[in-house]
Parts: C-alpha cells; sequence; structure tokens
C-alpha cells in the first residue's frame, strides 16, 4: 500500500490554477492509498472555520470526500496555518497531529516535522513561533473577529517576506544539530519535512547510523511530494 506526503501547497484564491492541481492529485495517484500526509502550510492563510472562502471549503470536502472512501489524512499545522483545529479536521475527515509526529512504515521509523521548528539559527523566527504555538495566544486570535484575522494575516505575510529577503540563507534552513538530535531522541531513521522550499534527500549519518533528510518542496514553484510503497520512499515533482 502507498503512502503520500506533501507540504507547503499554500493553497491561495489568488493562484486557483495549485488548488486545481492538488484536487487532481487527490483525484488521481492518492485515490485508494493507504494514507496522504500534509506536512503543513496546506493553506497560505487559515483565518478559522467560518472563512466563508469557497476554494478552501472545496478543498476541505475533497479530502473529507478521500477520507469517506478510505484514505488516511493526516495534517500537521505550519506557520501559515497554526489555527487549523478540530473544526477543519472534522469538516475534511483528516486526523490533526501534534509536531514532531512519529510513523512506522514497515520497519522503517519515520519522524514527520513541518520543519519551522528546526530553523534553530533564526532566532527572531523562533521567539515569533514559540509566541503563536502559545495555545493561549492561538485562543485569542481565533477568538478575534475574522476581519481583524484577516488584517493579522496580511501583516504577518509581509514581515515573513521582509525577514526572509534580510536573513542569511544558512539561518533559514534547518539546523544539522538540531536535525540530529531530534533523530537521535526519537530513534528515527528518517525525517520528512517542508517550510524550507528546499527539496532534496539529504543522506545523514547519526551515531554511527545512515538515516535521511527528505525535504518536500511548495506547489508555488514545481512542487514536489513523496510516494512510500514497498519500494521504499520516492521524492517526485508535484503532478501536474
Ligand atoms: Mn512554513
Amino acid at each position: 500500500m502507498t503512502t503520500w506526503f506533501a507540504s507547503d501547497l499554500h493553497l491561495d484564491p489568488r493562484q486557483p490554477e495549485i488548488t486545481a492541481r492538488f484536487r487532481r492529485f487527490l483525484a488521481g495517484p492518492v485515490r485508494g492509498a493507504r494514507a496522504l500526509y500534509l506536512l503543513g502550510d496546506l493553506f497560505e492563510a487559515w483565518l478559522g472555520d467560518d472563512d466563508p472562502e469557497p476554494s478552501y471549503r472545496e478543498v476541505t470536502a475533497a479530502l473529507a470526500d478521500l477520507a469517506r472512501n478510505g484514505t488516511l489524512i493526516a495534517v500537521l499545522r505550519g506557520n501559515r496555518d497554526f489555527l487549523l483545529d478540530r473544526g477543519f479536521g472534522a469538516a475534511a475527515g483528516a486526523v490533526l497531529l501534534d509536531d514532531p509526529a512519529l510513523l512506522r512504515i514497515g520497519d522503517e521509523t519515520v519522524l514527520l516535522s513541518h520543519g519551522d521548528g528546526l530553523c534553530t539559527g533564526d532566532a527572531a523566527y523562533q521567539r515569533l513561533r514559540s509566541l503563536v504555538s502559545d495555545a493561549r495566544v492561538g485562543a485569542a486570535i481565533a477568538a478575534l473577529p475574522l476581519s481583524a484575522r484577516r488584517r493579522l494575516a496580511t501583516a504577518a505575510r509581509a514581515g515573513s517576506r521582509a525577514h526572509l529577503a534580510a536573513a542569511e540563507t544558512d539561518i533559514t534552513d534547518v539546523n544539522p544539530q538540531a536535525v540530529a538530535e531530534l533523530l537521535r531522541a526519537t530513534g528515527a531513521t528518517t525525517l520528512v519535512h517542508g517550510h524550507t522550499h528546499r527539496p532534496a534527500v539529504h543522506p545523514l549519518v547519526v551515531d554511527g547510523l545512515p538515516r535521511a533528510r527528505i525535504v518536500l518542496g511548495d506547489w508555488h514553484r514545481c512542487g514536489s511530494v513523496l510516494r512510500w510503497d514497498a519500494a521504499g520512499p520516492v521524492l517526485l515533482p508535484a503532478p501536474a
């Protein structure tokens, strides 16, 4: 049976072609799969269940249809959609996972993360992340009127773009020590993450054991998907 992984779709009403590609992926390769894991930033900005955005409702319904057909759908929150909650999970037929999450595939232990928590060299970003990942802050944001949440999301995206443009490339990537520590602590052989938009398979050795870090790309460029079946993991370009 096949398990699929994707990350950083950044679904955005202003770019309907990416939503259309994702829906073709759900209706095509993923149909009948054992599971689909979405590793964060599925949505460019998730404001809450009360957001009437039609394309977000269509994607949620397409996920629910896949779940009804027997595919497990598991979702990690990213920094753009950290407000995803049980309401979304119920509507999409999806399980929301804490980050990082451990998964067994055959005899491999696989660690799943959005990846932003591993960018430990970026101190300013980590301060912001610990603030918004505080449940009380999330609840306070979720209680704001939709219009205020929309303004906040727009400001956060502008701030993020300015920060990424100014920061050194290596501090906005994952920190190798943080990766090694997490693999050691969990005993995982493979880490799969997104967030950095730098798709690649990186072989690693931690404590003398061969391991791998697989990075899924964002769908605003080519995008990538990971297919994992009896033959092992294969990182592929996202289908057209
Ligand atoms: Mn991200």
